[in-house]
């Protein structure tokens, strides 16, 4: 069990303050919620000042979706180096530290998930903290070690970003902006805009993963750790709001797993592979995610029964259970079976010791199971509408 209420247990801890984000942090959001609409109301901002403040919005949160968080922090498909170059440029004008920092904390964040003194920035410990406090203090959690991104030293995208962070980052958010907006004829417009306001829309957006993502939504893989399935998050920030998924299938290069999920980053990846620069795309076999689903499922149908017991050894709920129990192991069952025959067949296929015939059988029995397994499932959910609205 989650004890929800540590947050407020612990008492608060006195980290160095680390005065240069501190400083860039506070000065940053002021200047977007004074200068910005000040120059608005005063000058006013050309049409080409919005267009340029969208597109770098939407070039700097893929850049840390597509790029710092599911190529880079967690392998999840492999790009040409042109993608990785696009993508290491605007993460770097995203400003959220290089992506051998970003991503040896983020799998950190994934090992130690909820852990009040190794998670970065451990939802446990409060709101604030998990969204942006863990940036504003030297915290003992948020120090680096690379170990964990020894792939990530390999890279020279990777560390040729690294090695000029500070000069990069400072090209990307005032040459760029200055550059584009002395082209469109609106300086201080673009600067402003597509500057400073994309910045900071940008961060928090961003960090709304690390706070409101292990705090508000559904959890219909896993209940082992915080983490949330949220679609309204996911609009803000490409698809990454689907963060229960995430949790529990962190190597899928889909964070919006069903395909009707507003998972944009997902679709920009799959449209790198179908143009031929992105290849290795990796996805976890379906039948797991259902697997936890009905893990999911069938502990809340447990639940529900539990509450409706009025007296000890209530015969009718006894039924009831030993029935979705029933058919919860039964579903566990064919999985396994699923999971064998198709290491088998897999094995086999290394081999090439399979004659066509053979593999045609085999596939026919995998289709069998999945088929039962559908059914399965359906009957599951029919049970446990019918034990939780009764
Ligand atoms: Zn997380
Ligand atoms: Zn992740």
């Amino acid at each position: 069990m989650h004890n929800d209420t540590e947050t407020v247990t612990r008492a608060p801890e006195h980290a160095p303050i680390n005065w240069v984000t501190t400083i860039l942090f506070t000065a940053l959001p002021l200047a977007a919620v004074t200068v910005v609409p000040w120059y608005g109301f005063t000058h006013g901002f050309s049409l080409a000042a919005w267009v340029l403040a969208l597109v770098s919005l939407w070039a700097c949160g893929i850049a840390i979706t597509a790029g710092y968080h599911r190529l880079w922090a967690h392998r999840a498909y492999s790009a040409h180096w042109s993608v990785r170059t696009f993508l290491m440029l605007f993460g770097a004008m995203a400003l959220q530290n290089s992506i051998l920092v970003w991503g040896s904390q983020h799998r950190t964040h994934h090992r130690f998930v909820d852990d009040w003194d190794k998670d970065p920035y451990s939802a446990k410990r409060g709101f604030w903290f998990s969204h942006m406090g863990w940036i504003l203090r030297n915290y003992p959690s948020g120090r680096n070690d690379f170990s964990n991104a020894r792939d990530l030293e390999r890279d020279p995208i990777v560390m040729f970003q690294h090695r000029f962070y500070i000069p990069l980052t400072i090209f990307m958010n005032v040459a760029v902006p200055l550059l584009a907006g002395w082209a469109v004829g609106d300086v201080w417009g673009v600067f402003l805009l597509a500057g400073i306001l994309r910045l900071v829309v940008n961060h928090h957006f961003t960090w709304f993963i690390n706070s409101l993502a292990h705090m508000w939504g559904s959890q219909p893989y896993t209940d082992e750790n915080t983490a949330r399935d949220n679609p309204m998050l996911a609009f803000l920030t490409y698809g990454e709001g689907y963060h229960n998924f995430h949790h529990i299938f962190q190597n899928d290069y889909r964070n919006g797993v069903k395909w009707w999920q507003y998972d944009p980053t997902k679709w920009l990846i799959a449209g790198l592979s179908y143009a031929g620069l992105a290849n290795n795309l990796k996805r976890v076999p379906d039948l797991w995610i259902q697997r936890a689903q009905v893990a999911m499922q069938f502990k809340r149908v447990e639940k529900a029964l539990e509450a409706r017991r009025n007296r000890p050894g209530d015969e009718h709920i006894d039924r009831l259970k030993a029935r979705v129990a029933e058919e919860y192991a039964a579903f566990r069952k064919s999985v396994e079976e699923w999971g064998k025959l198709r290491d088998q067949w897999v094995a086999d296929r290394k081999q090439r010791l399979l004659q066509r015939w053979e593999e045609t059988s085999f596939r026919l029995q995998l289709k069998q199971i999945e088929q039962g397994l559908h059914l399965q499932r359906r009957r599951l959910r029919a049970m446990s509408k019918a034990s939780l609205a009764s």
